[in-house]
């Protein structure tokens, strides 16, 4: 029985698809994905173009619930856009985990939303600061991520890494190269290797459903 907040409430969403997780810590995972529409940046190699305008038309909460119903898949994912900037994603994580779904989020970490308080030590979230946003991570997103995820482009410089010595000691921290492009991973490499020198462990992933040809 769907609460009456949960009922009223609408949610803009770009696309949902079932695939694995072909990023960061937990790649591999069959995962449904949820993205939701908007985003407050705008990255100059942002792979998903069509996410990032804030649209009028919205769907249901309930019936986007109801999609997710049809899928056996236990991880969904929910990704942008930026899902902190949609106000029914506390209501939708609430729902998803009353029906024991394993939660992610991707977020580029500069929102936050107090609904969230309770819920968020119960998701994987995953942070992936920005260039553009000045690499900002809120500080309530700091607290609650799981994971942070480099994205190495021309921009990312060591001395950005080493501001996050918190998340570097706890091993969470993980290189992607930018559009899996050579002259990137190597550039992760050698940040790899720089950082291993200084005693932290950093893992270096590419978008792993890109050379499965996979959405
Ligand atoms: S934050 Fe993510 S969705 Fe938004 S512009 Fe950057 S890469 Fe694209």
């Amino acid at each position: 029985m769907l609460r009456s907040e949960v009922r009223k409430a609408s949610i803009s969403v770009n696309e949902i698809y079932p695939s694995i997780q072909g990023e960061g810590l937990l790649v591999g995972t069959p995962s449904l994905f949820i993205r939701l529409q908007g985003c407050n940046l705008r990255c100059p190699w942002c792979d998903q173009p069509s996410a990032l305008t804030f649209r009028e038309t919205s769907i249901d909460l309930k019936d986007l619930i109801r999609e997710v119903e049809k899928y056996p898949h236990k991880h969904v994912v929910i990704t942008g856009g930026e899902p902190f900037t949609e106000e029914s994603l506390p209501l939708l994580v609430e729902e998803l985990i009353r029906r024991d779904k394993s939660l992610q989020i991707e977020t580029n970490c500069t929102l936050w939303q107090d609904a969230m308080e309770e819920l968020a030590p119960q998701i994987h979230i995953t942070c992936s600061p920005k260039a553009v946003a000045g690499w900002f991570v809120h500080p309530k997103i700091r607290r609650y991520a799981k994971e942070l995820k480099f994205v190495v482009d021309q921009e990312l410089s060591l001395d950005v890494l080493l501001n996050f010595s918190d998340f570097l000691q706890r091993e969470v921290v993980v290189l992607q190269p930018e559009g899996n492009k050579k002259v990137f991973l190597q550039k992760a490499l050698e940040m790899q290797l720089r950082l291993l020198e200084m005693g932290y462990q950093v893992k270096v992933i590419p978008q792993v459903h890109k050379f499965l040809g996979l959405k």
